[in-house]
């Protein structure tokens, strides 16, 4: 270590994880917020970057949207430092950077810029280079939209690491090979330190057999890639934001809570694994 290293604060840099899967309704969002709580909980400091133009994450986390409010698309289109949109989610430790509809004209618009590919991580390289933000995030949990457009192609840009949510049903796998595909795509181009994080099997329902078969056949396919922790299908877990809260808040005693518990430890436990590599 050089002198100058020694004197500068030892600040490590975030771990930015996107949570992507182009189809919708597979749990990317209630994995972002649920799973964000629960790094929270154990000391980590979070950011949840909200990608998806329908906002589920933001008001999800209780942030009301309000008119003319300076979203995550203005941090794209260059309007705003990502300093200043993230709000606090009432939770300690845990920061959200709302999006807002504006959003949706955001691929055409973004399509006409400079650096359209790398927007959200030069707005990330910023806010960790700003001696004024106090705060210094552990994690930063990109929610992504249901669809491999631009806005997840930044997140992918950006991202140290891929998290994909899987939903337990018969299709499972069908569009998985396409994600992956994008994904080494943005590795040999874009970004080339990205990998797979893991899978995880969401709304996992114990009662029902093609559950299991699901999970069996994609643990086979995708072998140590796939958490061991498998997020059950919990009504308490689908009630949680209409509250406005992460289901640990509203329940932290139900099965969906104590999965994403389990899930946090295991993904803290890889980024160990993977920084001491
Ligand atoms: P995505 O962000 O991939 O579109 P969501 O996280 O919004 O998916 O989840 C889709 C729907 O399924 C939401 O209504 C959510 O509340 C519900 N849901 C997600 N995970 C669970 C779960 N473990 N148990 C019950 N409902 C769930
Ligand atoms: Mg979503």
């Amino acid at each position: 270590m050089s002198f100058a290293e020694k004197l500068l604060p030892q600040t490590q840099a975030a771990r930015i994880l996107a949570l992507a899967n182009q189809k919708g309704g597979v749990g990317k969002t209630t994995t972002a917020i649920n799973l964000g709580t629960a790094l929270a909980a154990v000391g980590e400091t979070v950011l949840i970057v909200d990608l998806d133009p329908q906002g589920n994450a933001s008001t999800g986390l209780g942030i009301q949207r309000r008119p003319q409010q300076r979203s995550t698309y203005h941090v794209l289109m260059g309007e705003a430092e990502l300093s200043s949109v993230i709000v606090s989610s009432g939770i300690p430790r845990l920061d959200c950077a709302p999006s807002t509809m504006d959003l949706l004209g955001a691929e055409l618009e973004l399509s006409e810029i400079s650096r359209k590919t790398y927007r959200l991580a030069d707005a990330i390289q910023r806010l960790e280079a700003d001696p004024r933000h106090g705060k210094r995030y552990s994690y930063v949990l990109a929610d992504c939209p249901p669809s491999l457009n631009l806005l997840t192609i930044n997140a992918l840009s950006a991202a140290d690491a891929v998290l994909v949510p899987l939903q337990c049903e018969f299709f499972a796998l069908e569009g998985l090979s396409q994600l992956l595909k994008t994904v080494e795509r943005v590795k040999g181009s874009l970004n080339p330190k990205l990998s797979v994080q893991g899978v995880v099997l969401t709304m996992f329902d114990r009662r029902n057999s093609l559950s299991e078969q699901v999970a069996q056949d994609v643990r086979s396919v995708l072998g140590d890639k796939v958490y061991q922790t498998v997020i059950p299908r919990n009504v308490r877990v689908s009630e949680a934001p209409s509250h406005g809260k992460p289901v640990l808040l509203y329940d932290h005693e139900c099965a969906g809570s104590q999965a994403y518990i389990r899930l946090a430890s295991e993904i803290i436990r890889r980024e160990r694994d993977l920084r001491a590599a």
